[in-house]
């Protein structure tokens, strides 16, 4: 019987004895507890059809108890992935790291699980040394890899027509914000960013040829988080030798909407992609403020783990790509 639903109707039957039973059975422990593995059982039986017709054909938002999806087949993977965490849009607020990043960092740490780091470099201007402090330390730990993730992330608008912050305004003023980001990280955290990826919003695509141009130009730039799988630009530019690019796989990722941590779409997607060597999992800690969403995150990591997959920081493993 799949786990899920074993957990499911253990959980039944326990429910089933807590609230039933004592009008049936008043006082009769051992009455209760014989017949908690035969409720056990009757409820396997019962459920299981129900359940696994409810996993195929139940539209997505129909709730589900926790537990109850039986995991897809995953025998066809041989080797463990190497999982690249990709989080996005620190940036100070109030003068400080907000809870919910440290928050994050506190479970990956525990387990000893690296990642990286977004930064939304503007509010490195008016630093805190608290601020500063925490990212240097994490920086420092060697788990962390702190990324260019955009100089404001805001988008702006021609003809009331939306564009995101790398695309559509020019070489110069695209270059400038890799630069100003630079040289404040430099000053500020003491180092610079080594590998980038861009904001998204309301806006069409999230880069354009001139920002291929500037990661070939900006010297410190030696990765790039891709935000989509990889093309003919992208090629072009890896083949000119000084830029690595992770690519993205669509259907694997923490969040299944920008915000929503989804361990079932993550699995689905997973198991769709055996032989696939690495992923880069994007994903939004600012918005995880809720217990359901912080635990669909952890449900991942968690099962990430028990894969024994090897979690990497975008350079590191761009590192060992040819
Ligand atoms: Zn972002």
């Amino acid at each position: 019987m799949p786990l899920g639903i074993s957990y499911v109707c253990t959980k039944m039957a326990h429910m089933t004895m807590t609230t039933t039973m004592p009008f049936l059975f008043p006082g009769r422990g051992l009455a209760r507890a014989l017949l908690a593995p035969v409720m056990a059982f009757v409820c396997a039986v019962m459920m299981a059809p129900s359940l696994r017709a409810a996993d195929t054909n139940a539209p997505a938002s129909a709730p589900q108890p926790a537990g109850a999806e039986a995991l897809p087949d995953l025998s066809a993977r041989k080797k463990p992935p190497v999982i690249i965490i990709k989080i996005d849009d620190l940036r100070q607020i109030d003068g400080k790291v907000h809870g919910l990043w440290t928050k994050c960092q506190s479970y990956l740490k525990e387990r000893n699980i690296k990642c990286g780091i977004g930064v939304i470099c503007q509010t490195l201007a008016e630093a805190t040394p608290e601020y500063v402090k925490w990212i240097k330390s994490r920086h420092d730990s060697g788990e962390v890899e702190f990324w260019f993730h955009g100089w404001d992330h805001a988008s702006y608008k021609v003809d009331d027509k939306p564009f995101n912050e790398f695309v559509g305004r020019g070489y110069e003023e695209q270059k400038k914000r890799f630069d100003d980001s630079q040289k404040l990280a430099q000053e500020k955290l003491g180092f610079e960013f080594a590998t980038f990826g861009p904001g998204g919003g309301p806006g069409k695509g999230t880069f354009d040829a001139d920002t291929v141009k500037a990661m070939q130009d900006v010297p410190g730039m030696k990765v790039w988080l891709y935000p989509q799988p990889l093309d003919k630009q992208g090629e072009e530019l890896v083949a000119k030798g000084k830029v690595k690019i992770l690519d993205r796989v669509w259907a694997v990722n923490l969040e299944s909407k920008v915000g929503v941590p989804d361990f079932k779409a993550f699995i689905k997607g997973y198991a769709k992609y055996p032989d696939r060597e690495y992923f880069v999992l994007q994903g939004h800690p600012m918005s995880w403020g809720t217990p359901e969403r912080f635990a669909e995150f952890a449900r991942i990591i968690d099962f990430l783990v028990e894969q024994k997959a090897v979690f990497m920081t975008p350079s590191e493993f761009a590192a060992t790509l040819k």
